[in-house]
């Protein structure tokens, strides 16, 4: 029997990124649409680590399903961290156009050596009772651009260019975006425990 698999996100950017992570796995992926409405979850945690396994112990009891689920976010040197944790709420409830435009503007007078940054992500698995199985963390380290470019990925991808590249994951694709991002490297790390599932 084939074992099922909840990605627990409502961004369909990281659900479409899940879905190509674990497609070489012989499990049954389902998302939220597929499951209809469960109750929200508050990321309330101090850390990316804990709103993931929230998240994860949260949806599984919901669900009834083995879950996975993220927390995720951009980490800017020169702003002191920020927006961290609060990167989905950094600037109010406004399109990302405009969290992107705000940390532009904050960064407007550091030059490009200073502009370092990096995208993190805990990823926490549950099984069905609520209880962590599995949990890994990733980074993608890189640089803010000086204007956003590229229509691809989502949230702050356009204006995040990781090292060894001269071009936003916005511009790069999912491919590339795929083979090195902070949730690629975590998910990585989780692939022998899915691998004992099947
Ligand atoms: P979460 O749903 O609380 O984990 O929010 C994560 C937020 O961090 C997203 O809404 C984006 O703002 C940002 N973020 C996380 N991962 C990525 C990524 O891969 N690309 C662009 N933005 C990201």
């Amino acid at each position: 029997m084939t074992t099922t698999l909840l990605i627990a996100s409502t961004n369909q950017g990281k659900v479409r990124e899940f879905y190509s992570l674990a497609s070489g796995l012989k499990l049954e992926l389902v998302s939220m649409s597929d499951i209809g409405p469960m109750p929200e979850v508050a990321e309330t945690g101090a850390t990316f680590a804990e709103n993931a396994r929230t998240k994860a112990a949260a949806y599984a009891v919901s669900s009834g399903l083995i879950t996975i689920a993220d927390d995720s976010g951009l980490e800017v040197d020169a702003l002191g961290g920020r927006p961290g944790v609060l990167s989905a709420r950094y600037g109010g409830d406004v399109p990302f156009a405009e969290k992107m435009r705000l940390i532009l503007d904050e960064l407007r007078d550091v030059a490009a050596p200073a502009r370092t940054a990096r995208f993190r992500c805990s990823i926490a698995v549950a099984d069905p009772s609520g209880r962590i199985v599995c949990e890994a963390d990733g980074v993608c380290e890189g640089t803010i651009a000086q204007e956003p470019f590229g229509e691809g990925g989502f949230g702050y991808d356009p204006v995040f260019v990781p090292n060894g590249y001269v071009e936003t994951f916005g511009q790069l694709g999912p491919e590339v975006k795929d083979s090195l991002s902070h949730r690629a490297n975590a998910f990585l790390q989780i692939i022998p425990y899915l691998r004992g599932l099947t």
